[in-house]
């Protein structure tokens, strides 16, 4: 059985914490090692660390930074198997859909390679007789990254390799439920020659958590979550002076319209409703297929793909989608499910009595599509985090565009249709961060920003791309006038010697 220790200089570290967690493999349902759970003490010890070691990496040329990061991609590609392995053994995911997200992750390395270029300030000369002015981003300092279950590569990849390559110190803070990749990804971090101490893992649950909100050797604090502890952590992080950024949980909606092409809009459900079991905040929850005719077609032809679908662990190489993370997520699905037929939604595809031989204690269900939702029930209007697809049926465009836009997420949506002018009204006019177009899921690329509206994002800055520089950086504005000096009556020639 493993233990999962801090990581602190490129090495595991134990901290003098007693308490620990069981890592449960989700397609087992049991235990497959413990993960150490930090104390306040432990937290600060790490963050002394952080902050010694800041100004030294924040004095080193970017361009040296950016060395570190071209090495560290290439490391990540060389461990690929292996991370993916790890990471869906944890996660419960398909090994494609693992090593998809660590590709995304690297993305965002990329970007930050970079930085020399994207650091570059502004200047103007002359805004006064005699007076120039120009700008810099110089660093925040110690960083803190709070990450979520559900992709333990690629979220804490969001965030440090920007706050690193800008100067700053990080101290991770992974979801407790799938620690490993993210320690084995800072040891590769530390390979590829990061200075010691400019960047640490430390594990925990909400001890180690507040002691990050309270410190004041932390700046800033990159949060990716559910909605409600997303709001406690922007509340009580920003009230102790901090800058915060926190993304949180979404409800998408996919709006198919009358002239859509409805195999390319069924395709981009399964994928977008299905995919990780349902377990992405750029999930597709709700389907508002425009019409009574749109929604019988759309409905009829989703059934057959939903109970099509490959329900098998990570070790299946033809599986679809694996376990959710735990008992207790299961449950709560389950409670979704019971919830949504209480109130009269009709389940058209059930997928609670699906088994997986051979792993039958692991936290399986298949997909399930209700259809007949309406926007007072609970499995329209919460998160449910599970493969539990619902279709809303709107009576025309205006209606589905009101119900996405009065929806308390603002995190993603899609719209599927032919026509031009509606595709168009619909990104001017809808109230959500990302939005596709006959895209399932719109997340942009690492050189863009990844972000929501409303509750699925508090703070000013989205992730990644400029938006990531902008949260990492201080701006500092410059304004200079110097007297005359040596130029008047000065020799320029070059002294003869003679
Ligand atoms: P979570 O909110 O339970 O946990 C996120 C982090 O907060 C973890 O590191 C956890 O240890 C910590 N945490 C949990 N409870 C805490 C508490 N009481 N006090 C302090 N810290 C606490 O989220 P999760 O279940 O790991 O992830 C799923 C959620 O993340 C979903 O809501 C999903 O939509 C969201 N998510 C959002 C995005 C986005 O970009 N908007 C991306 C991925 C996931």
């Amino acid at each position: 059985m493993k233990l999962i220790e801090h990581l602190v200089a490129g090495k595991a570290w134990r901290g003098k914490s007693e308490r620990t967690a069981d890592i449960i493999n989700p397609a087992l349902g049991k235990s497959i090692g413990k993960v150490r759970l930090a104390t306040k003490e432990d937290v600060d010890a790490v963050l002394e660390v952080a902050r010694k070691a800041q100004p030294k990496w924040a004095a080193t040329p970017p361009a040296k930074r950016a060395a570190v990061m071209f090495a560290f991609r290439d490391l990540l590609n060389k461990h690929m198997d292996e991370l993916a392995q790890t990471l869906s053994e944890e996660h419960g995911k398909t090994i494609p859909d693992a090593k998809g997200e660590i590709a995304r992750g690297i993305e965002v390395i990329e970007f930050a390679c970079g930085i020399p270029h994207l650091l570059k300030g502004e200047f103007s000369e002359q805004v006064a007789s005699q007076i120039d002015s120009f700008s810099i981003r110089q660093p925040v300092g110690v960083v803190a990254g709070i990450t979520p279950f559900n992709f333990p590569a690629m979220v804490p990849l969001w965030m440090y390799p920007i706050a690193l390559a800008c100067g700053n110190a990080f101290v991770l803070k992974p979801s407790e439920r799938d620690p490993s990749v993210p320690v084995r990804v800072g040891q590769l971090l530390q390979e590829a020659g990061l200075p010691e101490g400019v960047f640490s893992v430390v594990n925990g649950d909400k001890e180690a958590v507040d002691a990050l909100l309270d410190s004041p050797h932390v700046d800033a604090v990159s949060f990716v979550g559910s909605t409600a502890i997303g709001h406690y952590i922007y509340s009580r992080g920003t009230a102790a002076g901090k800058r915060v950024q926190a993304l949180c949980g979404a409800k998408n909606h996919l709006i198919v319209l009358p002239d859509a092409d409805m195999d390319k809009a069924v395709d981009a459900l399964i994928g977008s409703a299905f995919g990780s079991a349902g377990e992405r905040c750029m999930a597709i929850s709700v389907a508002v297929p425009v019409g009574e005719d749109t929604a019988d077609r759309l409905v009829a032809a989703l059934k057959p793909r939903i109970e099509a679908l490959k329900v098998a662990a990570c070790s299946d190489p033809n599986s679809d989608m694996g376990p959710v993370i735990s008992r207790q997520s299961l449950d709560r699905i389950l409670s979704y499910i019971d919830q949504g037929l209480e109130k009269g939604a009709k389940l058209i595809v059930d997928g609670r009595s699906v088994k997986v031989s051979g792993h039958e204690d692991g936290y399986f269900i298949g997909g399930c599509l209700f259809d007949r939702v309406t926007t007072d029930m609970s499995i329209y209007k919460e998160e449910i985090f599970g493969p539990v697809l619902a279709v809303v049926r709107a009576k025309d465009y205006e209606e589905a565009l009101q119900m996405v836009n009065d929806h308390e997420y603002g995190n993603g949506t899609a719209i599927f249709t032919r026509d031009g002018d509606a595709a168009r009204d619909f990104t001017m006019r809808v109230k959500i961060g990302m939005v596709g177009v006959n895209v399932p899921i719109p997340v942009p690329v690492a050189y863009f920003s990844f972000g929501g509206w409303k509750r699925s994002l508090f703070g000013d800055h989205s992730i990644h791309g400029m938006e990531g520089v902008r949260f990492n950086t201080r701006l500092k504005t410059i304004t200079t006038r110097w007297p005359s000096g040596i130029k008047e009556g000065a020799v320029f020639n070059f002294h003869s010697g003679h």
